[in-house]
């Protein structure tokens, strides 16, 4: 029987996933609690978001090593003007200071998502604010695609990678969602120190064969994940040996047979981050179990439209 947290990612002919994409993304501040409950709210379950340390080990959720200036405003309400402040470096009682409710429609990133609310007093969440939240009776069903990020400066530091999972894992298992929550990563070393450490919990391996322009203004992973664009290699593969219960390729680089093999291998199949309507509908079409989206509704509505469910 799978378990719980990859049953809820998975599909049948009739039910495709949805997954809220740093909660949601399209409409509301990424990484938040208020895009989180959002999300939750539409009867969307399941919540994709980015987990970094702070410099007193605190786990905050956060896409960027780094605030950038086109979604970051300072103590001042300015939107950061070339200062780029390191997570790492900072401890939470300073990252508590920035505000994330905005986004700088001057800048590149800021244009990619031209229906985001603006909000005023929104703040980096500890991942332990997340936890408290699903924890309520009322999201009883939500399950998390934890991402793990690595810092690409210390990739090969074995002993970050160390603390970085046994300080989120230490969260996760405190607030007894362990059950429900998958380890999901770009960066394949750190998943491999996941399953040492947490045996139990399901890893989730992010793929991305080559840089995507969608993905303007944002921290490339391509650094830390291994060079899987060769014909030579079986994708799928790669992660069923590695260990992993979902694979979760960029949604262009998906074909039909990789998806048929990866169903043999009993992998569970993500793709993300699909936002516009053909590509929702492609994704349909090829039958993934679980689309990652910054517009739930969207999806939602998509599905609901081509009679499939996303919840059981
Ligand atoms: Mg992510």
């Amino acid at each position: 029987m799978k378990p719980r947290q990859v049953a809820a990612f998975s599909g049948d002919s009739k039910t495709i996933r949805v997954v809220g994409h740093r909660g949601a993304r399209g409409i509301l501040p990424e990484n938040s609690i208020v895009g989180f409950d959002f999300a939750l709210s539409i009867g969307v379950e399941l919540l994709e978001f980015d987990v970094l340390l702070t410099a007193d080990d605190v786990p905050v959720i956060t896409h960027n090593h780094e605030f950038h200036g086109s979604g970051v405003r300072g103590p001042d309400g300015a939107f950061l003007n070339g200062e780029r402040p390191r997570v790492s470096s900072l401890r939470m009682e300073e990252v508590v200071r920035f505000d994330i409710g905005r986004l700088d429609g001057t800048t590149d990133y800021g244009r990619r998502f031209p229906d985001q609310a603006q909000m005023d007093g929104v703040r980096v969440p500890r991942l332990s604010e997340l936890l408290r939240l699903v924890s309520q009776p009322k999201y009883e069903h939500a399950c998390l695609m934890l991402e793990l990020k690595s810092d690409p400066d210390f990739a090969q530091d074995s002993a970050v990678r160390e603390r970085i999972v046994s300080v989120i894992c230490r969260d996760v298992c405190e607030a007894k969602l362990a059950d429900r929550t998958l380890l999901h990563s770009f960066d394949w070393a750190l998943l491999a120190e996941c399953r040492r450490q947490a045996p139990d919990m399901p890893v989730s391996f992010l793929t991305q064969l080559q840089e995507s322009e969608d993905d303007v203004g944002e921290d490339s992973a391509i650094l830390v994940t291994p060079d899987l664009d060769r014909p030579d290699i079986s994708v799928p593969d790669e992660v069923s040996r590695a260990g992993g219960s979902l694979w979760c390729p960029y949604f262009s680089e998906l074909t039909a047979d990789d998806l048929a093999r990866a169903r043999e291998l009993g992998l569970c199949v993500a793709v993300w981050t699909v936002n516009e309507p053909e590509d929702i509908d492609a994704m349909i079409d090829l039958g993934v179990d679980a689309i990652v989206t910054d517009y739930p509704g969207r999806v939602q509505r998509r599905l609901s439209d081509r009679g499939y469910r996303w919840t059981r």
